[in-house]
């Protein structure tokens, strides 16, 4: 065999393998999500220890059968698609527009759940505003619903060593509905995490690389740094410590971020960090589906059971868009890493 034959086998092997270690990656993330907000949608603004999860249920606040799904999921399965199908921002809006008003992308054609700051972008995107100008600006429209929709930002991003660069596109696909600097640090932080999660970083030190990246990135004055501010106690030593009484798991950004990133730290298991985040109480699917993604990650597919993962509505549909993501993704990194497929 010449050796440029066995340096193409060689190539060929290595291509495989990086796309099964994106397939790893991808399936996991997206899954774990989808599992942490279908397991919270029943116990959704239910009060801490007014009630326990251990297992899928269903019925209970939207009276919705058990594996069902919500606007968590249906926003995140949008961005996956206009990934594919190389959407701008407009695009996905225009999805979005198809979500509230038509059911697109819904377990049963029907929408009964979401969020006020992303219902009001939708209704601005609808009068002919920009997608980039929809998201409201104020201090009060701070809630989690640009960071439930962003994971598979992820996987647009883990070959891109540009901070800056990182930045701006989380910028920009959050600020479609959320366009406060806290909430954007909020996406930053996350994805920024989940980044160093599929990097194989351990939790702690990704937190700590994550603060340090702020630090040196953005001066004293920059906005983005009086923003971290709030989410301090993420980076504090004994955030795992901080008793429960002190998490709160609303619907507040900074609160969904600690209370999701406290249940992945104080658990062992995938099960565990989702019982933990779910059983929190208030906003459950979507503190539990950023924890699942955050999980995923983490855990892998091995870590999520796969009686929960049989009881998602609709999972034929999901299993084939999530293929078809996944394929995008390795193909992807294969054309970066080797220039072709
Ligand atoms: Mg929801």
């Amino acid at each position: 065999m010449s050796g440029r034959r066995m340096t193409d086998r060689w190539n060929d092997d290595n291509k495989i393998f990086l796309g099964f270690n994106i397939k790893k990656k991808v399936l996991p993330t997206m899954y774990g999500g989808i599992i942490g907000d279908l397991m919270g949608v029943p116990v959704e603004f239910k009060k801490r220890g007014t009630f326990y999860i251990n297992d899928v249920m269903g019925y209970g606040t939207y009276n919705q059968p058990p594996g069902t799904w919500s606007d968590d999921t249906s926003l995140t399965l949008c961005l996956v698609e206009n990934i594919i199908e190389k959407g701008t921002i407009n695009s996905l809006m225009d999805k979005f527009v198809r979500y509230r008003d038509s059911g697109y992308c819904t377990p049963y054609g029907e929408t009964f759940d979401i969020g006020v700051s992303t219902s009001e972008a939708i209704s601005k995107f609808k009068n002919g505003v920009p997608a980039s100008n929809c998201g409201g600006t104020s201090e009060y429209e701070n809630g989690n619903g640009a960071i439930m929709r962003i994971s598979p930002l992820v996987f647009l991003l883990h070959n891109e060593f540009s901070f800056e660069k990182k930045v701006e596109l989380i910028k920009q696909y959050t600020e479609i509905t959320h366009s406060h600097p806290r909430a954007i640090v909020g996406s930053i932080i996350y994805v920024e995490l989940l980044l160093r999660l599929f990097h194989n970083n351990s939790l702690e030190k990704s937190i700590k690389d994550i603060s340090e990246l702020f630090y040196e990135n953005f001066n004293d004055n920059h906005i983005y740094r009086k923003e971290l501010n709030h989410y301090k106690r993420i980076f504090e030593e004994n955030f795992w410590e901080v008793p429960i009484d002190e998490i709160a798991s609303d619907g507040y950004v900074v609160h969904t971020l600690e209370a999701a990133i406290w249940s992945l730290g104080n658990t062992k298991s995938f099960k565990d960090a989702i019982l933990t985040a779910v059983n929190l109480g208030d906003d459950t699917d979507t503190v539990a589906s950023i924890t699942g993604a955050l999980a995923g990650m983490y855990y892998k597919m091995d870590g999520i059971p796969e009686e929960w993962l049989a009881k998602i509505v609709k999972k034929e549909d999901i299993d084939h868009l999530i293929e078809k993501f996944y394929e995008f993704c390795a193909n992807k990194a294969i054309v970066e890493e080797y220039g072709n497929i």
